[in-house]
C-alpha cells in the first residue's frame, strides 16, 4: 500500500523537511575553530540540563584540541550522573521475523539476499523465546521485525500480546519496546493499544543523497515517509519514541546534527523530544559486501566523541548502546552518557530457544560484538559502580512523553527511578543472580540504601517497607 502523501506533507514546512543540508554544512564550517570561552559556556548550558542549539552542537563537533575533548568527555559523564545517576537499564532484543521487502544495502535481511534463511516465529515460538528471556531475568524487550506483509500490524500486535501474557514463576516481561518499519497513523493506533513502551525507527542516515543510495528500492526508499514516522506516532498517541542513526553510512558529524534537528522538530511540534537515541555502528553482515565498501566507517575514537556530544546536546534523552559493540568499547563509552544497554543478546530468529552458534551468519542481521550473559554484564557494571535497573514503572504510571521529560529535567523522575532501580535490582538479585554477582550486587544495594536515606528521606520509610516485602517474596512493587 502506497503511503498517503498527506501523512508526510502535513508536517513539512513550506514544502521542505527539517533537514536543511546547506545549513548543517554551513554551521559545521563556521564553527571549525570555536573559541575556548564559547565551549566552556556550552558545557555549562548542558550541565544545567538544557538542550543545545545547532550552532552549539556544531561547535562541540568541531573541537580539535585533545584537552578540550577530555573536558567534553568529563562533562558528558557528569550530565549523565545528574539526570540518571549511576543507573543503567538493561533489555534484550527479540527478533521475530526476517522476511523483508526492502533492499537496504547494509542489512542481511534485504530482499535480494537469497542466502538468508527466512523465518517468522509462530506465537508458540514467541512464547518459547520469551520464556527463555524471562528465565534469565529480563523485564524489558525490544522486539524487531523486518518489513513484510507477513509481519504486518496484526502479527506485531499478536506477538506483543503473547509476550505480555507469558509468565515463568515470578518472572514476566513488563515493557515491550518496538523496532519496526514506519506506519500510517491508523496502524500506529493499534500498536499503541497493545501497551508498548517506546516505538523506535532509525532514520539510518539524514543525508538525502546517501539515503537514496543505500535504500535503492522498496518502501524504505521514501526518505520522508521514514523521517516523519515519529510525528505520526505522536499523532497516534505514542509519546515515547526512539530515533537513531546507523553510523557509518555518512559523515558522523552531519548525522549528529541530523539527530539534533529531529529532536528540535519534535519538540517544536509536540512539546517533547525523543525518549531515546540509538547510535548503532555498521557491523559486518553475512553476504553483505556494501559494509566493507563504506568509506564513512566510524573509528572508536570518533564513536566516543559522537556519544559525548549527543549526551551534552540532549541531556535528558535516554541513550542506547547495543551488543553490536565489543565488551572493551562498551566499557569505555558507558561512562560517557549511556543509559540503556542489552545483554545475553541473540539476534537470530528463534535463537534464544534453539541452541546454535550465535555467531552463525545466515540467520541473523549482522554479527554481534558482545555475547556476554546478563549475569556477567550486571556483575561487571556493579564492579564499576553501576546499578542495573529493571524499572518499568514509568509508562505503567503514565509517566511518559512530556510528563517524563519534565520530571527528568527537574530531577523529579530521578528520585522515582532511584527507588525503583533498587527495588527491581533486589528482585533480580534474589531471583536470578549467580552467587558471585549477588555478592557484588549487595555492596551496591547497601550504598544505594544509604543514599536514599540521606537524599530522599521523605520516601525512606515507604521504600524500606517495599524493600522488606520484596525480600520476603512479593514482586512488582514500585513508586
Ligand atoms: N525493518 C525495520 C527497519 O528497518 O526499521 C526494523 C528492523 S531493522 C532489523 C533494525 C535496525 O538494524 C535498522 O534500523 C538498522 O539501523 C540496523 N541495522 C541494519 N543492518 C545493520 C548492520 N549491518 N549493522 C548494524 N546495524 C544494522
Ligand atoms: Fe529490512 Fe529493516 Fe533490514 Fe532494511 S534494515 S532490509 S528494512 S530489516
Amino acid at each position: 500500500m502506497k503511503p498517503k502523501e498527506e501523512e508526510i506533507t502535513r508536517f513539512m514546512h513550506k514544502g521542505s523537511d527539517f533537514i536543511n543540508e546547506e545549513e548543517i554544512e554551513k554551521l559545521l564550517e563556521e564553527n571549525k575553530n570555536p573559541p575556548k570561552s564559547k565551549l566552556k559556556d556550552i558545557i555549562q548550558k548542558s550541565l544545567s540540563i538544557q538542550r543545545l542549539d545547532p550552532d552549539e552542537t556544531a561547535s562541540l563537533l568541531s573541537v580539535k584540541d585533545r584537552d578540550l575533548w577530555k573536558e567534553i568527555f568529563e562533562a558528558a559523564g557528569e550530565v549523565k550522573k545528574r539526570v540518571y545517576d549511576n543507573r543503567i537499564v538493561t533489555f534484550a532484543p527479540l527478533y521475530l521475523s526476517n522476511f523483508c521487502v526492502n533492499s537496504c544495502l547494509y542489512c542481511a535481511f534485504r530482499k535480494e539476499n537469497t542466502k538468508e534463511v527466512r523465518r517468522r516465529l509462530t506465537l508458540d515460538e514467541v512464547k518459547k523465546e520469551t520464556e527463555v528471556l524471562v528465565s534469565l531475568g529480563h523485564k524489558r524487550l525490544i522486539v524487531v521485525y523486518g518489513e513484510h506483509p507477513l509481519s504486518d500490524i496484526d502479527y506485531i500486535a499478536e506477538t506483543i500480546k503473547t509476550i505480555y501474557a507469558t509468565k515463568v514463576g515470578n518472572g514476566e516481561i513488563r515493557r515491550v519496546n518496538v523496532n519496526a518499519s514506519p506506519m500510517p497513523v491508523e496502524k500506529l493506533k493499534i500498536l499503541k493499544e497493545t501497551g508498548i513502551g517506546t516505538y523506535q525507527v532509525f532514520q539510518e542516515t539524514y543525508h538525502h543523497q546517501t539515503y537514496k543510495k543505500v535504500h535503492p528500492a522498496g518502501r524504505k526508499s521514501d526518505y520522508k515517509w521514514r523521517l516523519y514516522s515519529m510525528h505520526r506516532a505522536f499523532e497516534a498517541g505514542i509519546d515515547d519514541v526512539g530515533i537513531g542513526v546507523l553510523f557509518g553510512l555518512y559523515d558522523w558529524r552531519f548525522e549528529v546534527m541530523g539527530l539534533l534537528y529531529h529532536t528540535i522538530d519534535l519538540e517544536g511540534k509536540f512539546g517533547v523530544g525523543p525518549h531515546t537515541i540509538s547510535f548503532p555502528r555498521l557491523e559486518p553482515a553475512a553476504n553483505t559486501p556494501f559494509i566493507q565498501e563504506s568509506k564513512y566507517k566510524v573509528s572508536d575514537g570518533d564513536f566516543k566523541k559522537l556519544i559525548a556530544v549527543l549526551r551534552l546536546s540532549v541531556p535528558y534523552t535516554g541513550m542506547i548502546l547495543t551488543a553490536r559493540e565489543s565488551p572493551q568499547i562498551r566499557r569505555e563509552v558507558i561512562p560517557l552518557g549511556v543509559t540503556q544497554t542489552d545483554a545475553s543478546t541473540r539476534i537470530g530468529i528463534g535463537a534464544y530457544s534453539d541452541r546454535y552458534d550465535e555467531q552463525e551468519g545466515e540467520r541473523q542481521q549482522f554479527l554481534l560484538g558482545d555475547t556476554r550473559t546478563l549475569d556477567e554484564m550486571i556483575r561487571e557494571l556493579a564492579l564499576n559502580g553501576y546499578i542495573t535497573s529493571f524499572c518499568t514503572a514509568g509508562y505503567r504510571c503514565g509517566r511518559t512523553g512530556k510528563c517524563i521529560m519534565q520530571l527528568l529535567k527537574t530531577g523529579e523522575e530521578g528520585r522515582f527511578c532511584k527507588l525503583n532501580g533498587v527495588l527491581t535490582f533486589r528482585e533480580w538479585l534474589d531471583d536470578f543472580a549467580s552467587d558471585e554477582t549477588k555478592k557484588i550486587g549487595e555492596v551496591i544495594i547497601e550504598k544505594e540504601i544509604e543514599e536514599i536515606k540521606e537524599k530522599i528521606p521523605q520516601f525512606f520509610s515507604k521504600f524500606m517497607e517495599y524493600y522488606q516485602r520484596i525480600k520476603s517474596g512479593e514482586r512488582d512493587l514500585y513508586f
